[in-house]
């Protein structure tokens, strides 16, 4: 089988109210933009996959620094094809949509679930939902009871307030306010902001320890994104100076930085994601070092519904994967935003729980009617598809 045409597609979704989330400090988002990518091949098949919101350096990416590199290549030789990636990450931005278009291609030849070519772990995981948003405690316990009810059983609050006291508060005022059974997560988010006005006040090491010191004592699942990326040595003294889990890597770069992550003790849950870094094939070498290093590997999920898709698979393939990140902050956040592009929204069970699609690749159906709706530059190349 031969790759003969790779199409790119950016799509730019309204968001159906504004979204203001804490990892853009003063920033408002109007829409969710994403790009789409199919890969088809000598044989009728098309693989799917796609890209976070970089608007149109995605597409820069795709057909510039990945296209001419891959027409004529077998698709199944994702070994040979990541180092392109690699490169094309290097000069452009994030193409790890194309990995996970190849594993969808490789599925749906050999007519199985992706996850299930992996050895097959779990089919259904607890998903919490993470919230995105920095919403007063009132406010954010009346909108988790509403969680609830659909079925969530655990969701990841955001810390970000102007001082560390107000988020240790805003966290004790929401666990109060909870049921027992309900679990909570929180992310400081301070490893990276996208661009934006700010305020961008980072924690201090100091701040740190006092904020987990303090979600330790209120009984979190764990903290994510405490320190800045790089700051390895105080993320190591961090983990091991606290009994609650530190989590992180969401953004890191290449299986090297998650080796260091992990050999340094960095964080007990790596977080990457299929759709920032590396792909979902390579993605289960970082597991596995994890896995041997008795670390669970949780990924981050927040780009789009094909990214959720294709990270879910991962995480069905893992033996050291027990939650799964669901995107989820209504009113601007919501199911149909996050998956437009899909012909089904993702949605949790009443249990709280997330089921992996049994159709052959990732599973993905896209509405083609919404993708031609929401679509604001297309690019195909050459050849036949
Ligand atoms: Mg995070």
């Amino acid at each position: 089988m031969k790759i003969t045409q790779i199409s790119c597609s950016l799509l730019s979704y309204p968001l159906p109210a504004a979204l203001h989330p804490s990892w853009a400090p003063g920033r408002t988002f109007h829409h969710t933009t994403c790009t789409l990518i199919r890969v088809r091949t000598d044989e009728g098949l098309e693989g799917i996959g796609a890209g976070p919101d970089v608007g149109l350096t995605g597409v820069y990416t795709i057909a510039d620094l990945v296209t001419p590199y891959l027409i004529g290549k077998d698709p199944f030789a994702v070994e040979q094809i990541s180092p392109i990636l690699r490169h094309a990450a290097r000069d452009g931005s994030y193409p790890w949509g194309v990995e996970m278009a190849l594993c969808d291609l490789i599925g749906k030849a050999c007519g199985q679930p992706v996850y299930r070519l992996w050895g097959g772990y779990q089919t259904t995981l607890p998903a919490y939902v993470s919230l995105a948003e920095l919403h007063d405690a009132d406010r954010r316990i009346e909108e988790l009871l509403a969680l609830r009810e659909i079925g969530f059983r655990a969701a990841k609050l955001r810390l970000r307030r102007p001082t560390v006291a107000e988020d240790i508060a805003f966290v004790a005022r929401v666990r109060r306010g909870l049921p027992a059974d309900f679990s909570l997560m929180a992310d400081a988010n301070q490893a990276h902001v996208m661009p934006s006005p700010g305020p961008h006040n980072f924690w201090s090491y100091s701040d740190a320890l006092v904020a987990a010191r303090a979600m330790q004592d209120l009984g979190l699942l764990w903290l994510e994104e405490p320190l800045p990326r790089y700051d390895l040595k105080q993320l190591s003294a961090l983990a091991a100076a606290v009994d609650l889990p530190i989590a992180g890597g969401e953004l890191n770069i290449g299986l090297h930085e998650y080796k260091r992550l992990i050999d340094e003790d960095c964080y007990d849950i790596i977080q990457a994601d299929a759709a920032f870094s590396e792909g979902i094939f390579q993605l289960r070498k970082v597991a596995a070092l994890a896995e041997l290093a008795y670390k669970k590997f949780i990924p981050h999920t927040w780009s789009n519904g094909i990214g959720l898709a294709a990270n879910l698979h991962l995480a069905a393939s893992l033996p050291n994967c027990p939650w799964f990140e669901f995107p989820l902050d209504p009113p601007a956040w919501t199911d149909e935003a996050r998956d437009f592009m899909l012909s089904q929204p993702f949605e949790i069970s009443s249990q709280g729980t997330i089921t992996v699609s049994d159709l052959p690749g990732l599973g993905i159906v896209l509405d083609e009617a919404a993708v031609t709706r929401y679509t604001t530059h297309a690019w195909q190349s050459q050849g036949q598809g």
